[in-house]
């Protein structure tokens, strides 16, 4: 037992010392993530409670904004984009050419919620539009996708240099730092960052959804790092990282130092060929994620352990998971 611990603290603690990213300009409300789907990706369901022929145009220009913006950085699908009913999952969107464009919550808050997100195309009211109408229509459409997805307002955090008022749901997890550029920042001199994602919409979005296409994006990992246990492994575990690694956001890397190999008492603990170790209680769910991607890449399930680490440990190390190989 002691062994172990020693040991993952020996082979960690550098690791963690160079290779955490700082890693906080988008803010989240952490449990209104959609989930996603066993591929990884989040298919989030949208509708229109009144299209209709005069605002056919609007809703085309609405669709290509999320398009050129949240569905191309993020592995999310937004599918439907037909006329609501009272059945109706995920976002539904009345068009209101008087109001004042909003959400009714942030991210799954707005699951099948009627009039969900508000959204006005000829700005006939108060709310005005001071650009051309594509522009207004599709700048203000990819900021209240934000909020659609989970994003609170970037100026209400109390680290963001902004006089504009706090205003909705805040956040709970700055998932980067402070962002002027951000689409969903109020006191970017760019309105809606003229709908845009910033860098760090796009890091950070990617951070919580994962990068289109690629499978683990569910498991929003800072790391994962695999530990060969005798040089004849390192192969296999390369090519579980090349099956992983594609463009993924998490940082992956194997642990090989030559003169330091993982000692024999160490390696008879495995439990098995496999073994997914995480150390935070949050991270079970993407060990487990972890291990079922590997079946799917055929490796057998039997021949893999998922590891709880936490009652070994002093403190926890979240975001972080081990394949050892042995
Ligand atoms: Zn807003």
């Amino acid at each position: 037992m002691k062994t172990k611990f020693f040991l993952i603290v020996m082979l960690l603690t550098p690791l963690f010392l160079f290779s955490q990213n700082p890693v906080s300009g988008i803010n989240m409300l952490k449990n209104s993530k959609w989930p996603s789907e066993s591929s990884g990706k989040t298919i989030i369901e949208v509708s229109w409670e009144n299209p209709t022929a005069a605002n056919e145009l609007g809703r085309e220009w609405v669709r290509q904004a999320i398009e050129e913006s949240w569905e191309q950085y993020a592995n999310i699908d937004f599918v439907g984009w037909g006329k609501s009913n009272s059945s109706s999952r995920g976002i539904r969107i009345i068009v209101d050419n008087y109001g004042h464009p909003h959400t009714k919550g942030l991210g799954t808050r707005l699951d099948g919620e009627e009039n969900g997100m508000l959204l006005n195309f000829e700005f006939l009211g108060n709310y005005s539009c001071y650009l051309s109408k594509e522009e207004c229509i599709k700048f203000i459409a990819v900021h209240e996708f934000g909020h659609a997805i989970g994003l609170a307002h970037e100026h209400n955090r109390l680290d963001c240099l902004c006089n504009e008022k706090p205003q909705g749901t805040p956040g709970d997890f700055p998932v980067t730092p402070c962002d002027l550029s951000s689409v969903m920042n109020y006191c970017n001199p760019k309105w809606s960052n003229y709908g845009v994602l910033s860098e760090l919409d796009r890091h950070g979005i990617q951070k919580i959804y994962g990068k289109p296409g690629v499978y683990l994006s569910a498991v929003a990992l800072d790391e994962i790092r695999l530990i060969p246990c005798g040089s004849g492994k390192i192969v296999t575990l390369h090519n579980i990282k090349n099956s992983i690694n594609n463009n993924a956001a998490f940082d992956i890397g194997i642990y090989t130092e030559e003169n330091e190999p993982v000692p024999q008492n160490a390696v008879n603990n495995l439990p098995n060929d496999y073994t997914i170790r995480y150390f935070h209680p949050d991270d079970e769910a993407k060990a487990k994620d972890l291990k079922e991607f590997l079946t799917t890449k055929g490796y057998a399930s039997s021949n893999i352990t998922v590891e709880n680490m936490l009652s070994r440990m002093t403190r926890t190390y979240p975001n972080y998971i081990e394949i050892w190989y042995k």
